[in-house]
C-alpha cells in the first residue's frame, strides 16, 4: 500500500532531543512545571501521567498537584505568585462549563504553558505573533493545535519555499471539530498561515480563510451551506477530532492522496484510509506533550532576568 503511516513518536523524537539539549544547557535553571488535576477524567489522568513521564526524559521538573476543584482557583493564584514555578497546566475538564474558561484566564500569561488564557487566544485569533513591539517574546500557542501544525510541517504540507506566515497558501484543509481548545484555534492558525479551512462541527460548516490571494492580514470566518459530504472531496488535508467511537469519516469521499490526521482519542478514520491517503497520522498526543514542554522552556527563559546591555 503506498500510504505511509506516520506515528506521533517519530515526529516527537526531534523535539524531545531539542528539549533535552536545552534543559541540559542550563542545569542551574531547571524549569518547574506544575500540573493541577482536579478531576477523575481518564483522559486527563492519562495526559497528566504522560506529562510526568516525558518530563523525566527531558530533565524538566514536574509536580502533579491533586486538588479539590473548589480549591483550584486559589491554588493557581498561589502558583502564579510563586517564583519557583515556571509553568502551570490544568487538566481539563474541571467543571465542564464556562467556569473552565474563567480558570484558563486565571493562569498568569507568564506561566501559561497551554496558551489558553485570554491574551494568547486573542493574539492567536488576531494573528499577532509577538508579545512586544521589539519582537523578542513570541506568543504562546495552545499545545494541541500547535502540535498539529508541527505534524503538518513534518509531513511537508507547509511549503518552505513560500514566506513564513504564508506557507499553506493553496492548501484546502478540513478540521472536523470546532471546540474552543482544539478545533477552532487550529482552523484559525491554519487559515492565518494561508490555507482555506473548512471547519466542521455538529452545527455545520464554516470557512476560515484570508480571502482571495491571502490578501487579509488575518483570517475571516464565513458560514457555509455546504455539508461535510460536499467539502471533503475538495480537501488536501483532513484533520479529525470527534470524541466518539462510532464516528468514522467516509473514506470514499476523500481525495486520492489526502493527508489524514486524527487527534481524537478514538480512531475517526476507518482502516481503509490507507487505500486513499498518502500520509496517515493516527494520533498526535506525544507531540502535544512536547509542545507543552517547548512552551514551558520559552516562558522560563522569558522569566529569567535579562542581562543589562
Ligand atoms: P469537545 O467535545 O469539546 O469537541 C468536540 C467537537 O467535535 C465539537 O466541535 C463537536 O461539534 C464536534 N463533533 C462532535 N460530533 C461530530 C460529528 N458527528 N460531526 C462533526 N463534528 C462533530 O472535545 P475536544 O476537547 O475538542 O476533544 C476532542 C477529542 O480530541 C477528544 O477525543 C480528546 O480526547 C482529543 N484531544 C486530543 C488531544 C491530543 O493532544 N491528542 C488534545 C485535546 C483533545
Amino acid at each position: 500500500m503506498p500510504c505511509k503511516t506516520v506515528l506521533a513518536s517519530s515526529v516527537a523524537a526531534k523535539f524531545t532531543e531539542e528539549l533535552k539539549e536545552q534543559v541540559a544547557a542550563h542545569p542551574e535553571h531547571r524549569p518547574l512545571l506544575v500540573g493541577f488535576l482536579a478531576n477523575d477524567d481518564p483522559f486527563a489522568v492519562k495526559y497528566a501521567e504522560w506529562t510526568g513521564k516525558t518530563c523525566v526524559e527531558t530533565g524538566i521538573q514536574f509536580e502533579l498537584r491533586r486538588v479539590d476543584r473548589e480549591q483550584l482557583e486559589e491554588a493557581i493564584v498561589a502558583a502564579n505568585a510563586d517564583p519557583a514555578v515556571h509553568g502551570i497546566i490544568v487538566y481539563y475538564p474541571v467543571f465542564n462549563n464556562r467556569q473552565d474558561q474563567y480558570l484558563q484566564s486565571v493562569v498568569s500569561p507568564a506561566k501559561d504553558v497551554e496558551g489558553l488564557c485570554h491574551v494568547y487566544c486573542y493574539n492567536m485569533y488576531h494573528n499577532i505573533r509577538f508579545m512586544d513591539e521589539e519582537k523578542t517574546r513570541k506568543c504562546i500557542i495552545p499545545c494541541t493545535p500547535l502540535a498539529i501544525v508541527k505534524v503538518l510541517e513534518h509531513l511537508g504540507v507547509y511549503n518552505t519555499i513560500l514566506p513564513y506566515g504564508d506557507r499553506l497558501h493553496g492548501k484546502t484543509v478540513a478540521v472536523i471539530n470546532r471546540s474552543e481548545v482544539v478545533g477552532r484555534p487550529l482552523a484559525a492558525l491554519l487559515a492565518n498561515d494561508g490555507a482555506r479551512v473548512y471547519s466542521v462541527d455538529v452545527t455545520g460548516v464554516q470557512e476560515f480563510s484570508r480571502g482571495p490571494g491571502i490578501s487579509l492580514q488575518r483570517h475571516k470566518v464565513v458560514d457555509k451551506t455546504e455539508s461535510v459530504e460536499d467539502i471533503l472531496p475538495l480537501c488536501d488535508v483532513v484533520i479529525t477530532g470527534v470524541p466518539v467511537e462510532s464516528y468514522k469519516v467516509n473514506t470514499a469521499l476523500l481525495k486520492d492522496g489526502v493527508v489524514a490526521v486524527n487527534f481524537s482519542s478514538y480512531r475517526n478514520f476507518s482502516d481503509d484510509i490507507k487505500q486513499k491517503a498518502s500520509l496517515y497520522v493516527p494520533s498526535v498526543g506525544k507531540v502535544t506533550v512536547c509542545m507543552l514542554q517547548r512552551n514551558l522552556l520559552r516562558l522560563a527563559a522569558y522569566q529569567r532576568p535579562q542581562p543589562a546591555n
